[in-house]
């Protein structure tokens, strides 16, 4: 499929989520809809959490602290932004940066599940917990970081979240070390 017809398939997801009313609590308190971006062809799509403060503010997933460490590790790999996607498992910014509630993940989930099935990565690289557990069901992220899963024919690879990372010294290295594994797993897929 062309970039430009996988970029339409999107933008009509992301105006289903707002013609949906998807978790309209959440939608009222949040500035914006935080969908997604980066390339609707990539190999690697990631996937956190939820959007926080300046996330919500500018519209883009993963812009704070923790996107700058995601864009230095991407860097260490050779990639940028714009080569890979980006998204979260809920779309709006839950208030005052709480945890997303399961009901919030189940309404966002065939939203991201089409997003998959649009962008068709070769790999998935769930950020946290949150998208770990609804994606790949039964999992504990301290016993599975780092491995690759393959589950209903897609490959994931779970990592700890970078905001997680950003002040624990120790998770930090454990997350570049993972991070610095993906162009292998990539290789190995292909
Ligand atoms: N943390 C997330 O999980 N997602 C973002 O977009 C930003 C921070």
């Amino acid at each position: 499929m062309l970039t430009a017809d996988k970029q339409e398939l999107l933008d009509r997801i992301k105006a289903d989520i707002i013609k949906n009313n998807i978790c309209p609590d959440l939608a009222q308190q949040a500035t914006q809809l935080v969908f997604g971006e980066g390339n609707p062809d990539a190999d690697i799509v990631f996937i956190g959490e939820a959007p926080g403060k300046n996330e919500d503010e500018q519209g883009q997933p993963f812009v704070g602290a923790a996107g700058k460490f995601l864009n230095e590790m991407l860097a260490g790999i050779g990639l940028a932004r714009q080569d890979v996607y980006i998204t979260n498992i809920v779309k709006y910014r839950p208030p005052d940066n709480r945890d997303p509630l399961p009901d919030e993940k189940m309404a966002f989930l065939p939203y991201l599940r089409r997003q998959l099935e649009v962008i068709k990565p070769k790999l998935v690289v769930t950020l946290g917990r949150h998208s770990m557990g609804s994606l790949l069901p039964g999992l504990q992220i301290s016993r599975v970081h780092g491995q690759p899963k393959r589950y209903h024919g897609q490959v994931y690879l779970p990592l700890f979240h970078p905001a997680a990372a950003l002040y624990n010294g120790g998770l930090r290295q454990t997350l570049i070390d993972d991070f610095e594994r993906i162009p292998k797993i990539l290789a190995a897929i292909n």
